[in-house]
């Protein structure tokens, strides 16, 4: 019988933030099962949800959003996000330069293939979110990892992403607040990645997609509007600092150098005619979303749900002996440490299988972000403090006995068969 295969372009391709053990997690809550999910961040799935204005304007202007949009977005929306950019000081932006997606990963994947060739270069950092990795490698192109160094509060290795810059490198990306590290890099970590790009003619991708997401105090500046020599490429969106994931709202933003790129921005504006438009919609609520009072800060200051979490998840994971970490001050992720000698740990995709197994928690490996080393994972601390006690306090005792042994031999794609609840 003639079998139909995926495409050998996926062969290298890895997308396990919803692989085989969120699968697993799924069938296990499909039989009756209660699974902690701490892998997912999406605000409405945890009681955050968007604020009711943009909520009345969508309905408000759903009768009028019936047809396809310019392809490049709707003018109000468009015209808002340039103000915003405006604001934070972007330089040499018009409403050409702008397009919505639906979400920003639509614009990642249009971005990458827009650019590519193969064997053409991108750094994307380790640890990433691993979409990006993807996409370049979708695109024909190969994601090469610079290092993001957890001693010093995960800032892109400098040294690193000069030594991986080829003839072949075309672009460096830069996830800023960083998922899945919650870091939030300083003006001066953002000038030496811009003196990278400029020594080596690149250009710059910049996904800061949770740019509101703040905390402490802590300032995010825009990395277009440091590098007005250089073409840059911001992305950005409504799901996470508008919690309307589901809605589908991005945008990707051209700025600085553009007369190095008209080609380029050729080739993206024939793929977005391609896929018409953006969810229309969604567009509609960008304007009233961008301006005016933002309801995310209360989340994100003392006593509100995400900072407080915030607070509770660092105190409980450093409790907890075998594991450490720093305090994140950005979006609403923390990637702690594992003593990895302490539990034997050799693999950290068993190490997740093992805890949802054995405790009913769902989180993701470290090298589900790229990350080097079998020796981080994620958490989500979207859910209530309530949850989020339960989960840490099964960590505590997952771990107060746990020695690794791995159950499985296969590599990472052929593992999903070989997983089954226990
Ligand atoms: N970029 C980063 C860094 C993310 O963490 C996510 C989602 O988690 C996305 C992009 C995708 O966002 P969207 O919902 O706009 O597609």
């Amino acid at each position: 019988m003639k079998e139909f295969k995926k495409s050998s372009k996926l062969s290298n391709v890895r997308y396990e933030v919803r692989g085989p053990i969120v699968s697993l997690a799924d069938k296990m809550i499909a039989s009756g099962e209660s699974v902690l999910k701490l892998n997912i961040g999406n605000p409405a799935a945890f009681d955050l949800y968007a604020p009711d204005e943009i909520i009345k304007d969508m309905l408000f202007n759903v009768q009028q959003c019936q047809g396809y949009s310019d392809s490049k977005g709707l003018f109000p929306a468009r015209k808002a996000i340039m103000q915003h950019y405006q604001l934070r000081g972007v330089p040499n932006i018009c409403l050409d330069d702008i397009y919505t997606g639906n979400g920003v990963s639509e614009l990642i994947m249009l971005a990458m293939q827009a650019l590519l060739d193969n064997g053409d270069e991108v750094l994307v950092p380790a640890p990433d979110y691993p979409l990006w990795t993807a996409a370049v490698n979708l695109s024909g192109g190969n994601a090469v990892h610079y290092l993001c160094d957890e001693q010093a509060n995960w800032a892109p290795d400098i040294a690193d992403m000069r030594r991986k810059v080829t003839s072949n490198t075309k672009a460096i990306v830069v996830i800023n607040p960083n998922n899945p590290t919650g870091t939030v890099y300083p003006r001066e970590v953002l000038l030496d990645i811009i003196q990278v790009a400029r020594e080596n003619k690149l250009m710059i991708f910049c996904d800061e997609i949770y740019e509101q997401l703040l905390m402490d105090g802590v300032e995010h500046c825009s990395m277009a509007s440091l590098a007005p020599d250089i073409f840059v490429v911001t992305l950005n969106g409504l799901s996470k600092s508008h919690r309307a994931a589901g809605f589908r709202a991005g945008w990707m933003v051209f700025s600085g150098k553009k007369d190095m790129a008209h080609d380029y921005m050729e080739g993206v504006e024939m793929l977005a005619s391609m896929r018409l438009c953006a969810n229309v919609p969604a567009q509609s609520i960008i304007q009233t979303a961008l301006g005016g009072y933002q309801s995310l800060n209360e989340l994100m200051q003392p006593g509100g749900r995400i900072y407080e979490q915030r607070n509770y998840i660092y105190e409980r994971l450093n409790s907890i002996d075998g594991i450490s970490v720093g305090k994140p001050n950005g979006a609403f992720y923390i990637f702690p440490k594992l003593d990895v000698k302490k539990f034997n740990i050799t693999d950290d995709f068993q190490f997740a299988l093992d805890f949802l197994r054995q405790q009913k928690v769902l989180i993701v490996q470290g090298t589900g972000f790229n990350w080097v080393n079998h020796d981080h994972f994620r958490i989500v601390y979207l859910p209530r403090i309530e949850d989020l006690a339960k989960a840490m306090d099964r960590l505590e005792v997952f771990l107060s006995k746990y020695q690794q042994k791995i159950t499985f031999s296969a590599p990472v794609e052929e593992k999903a068969a070989e997983i089954t609840a226990e």
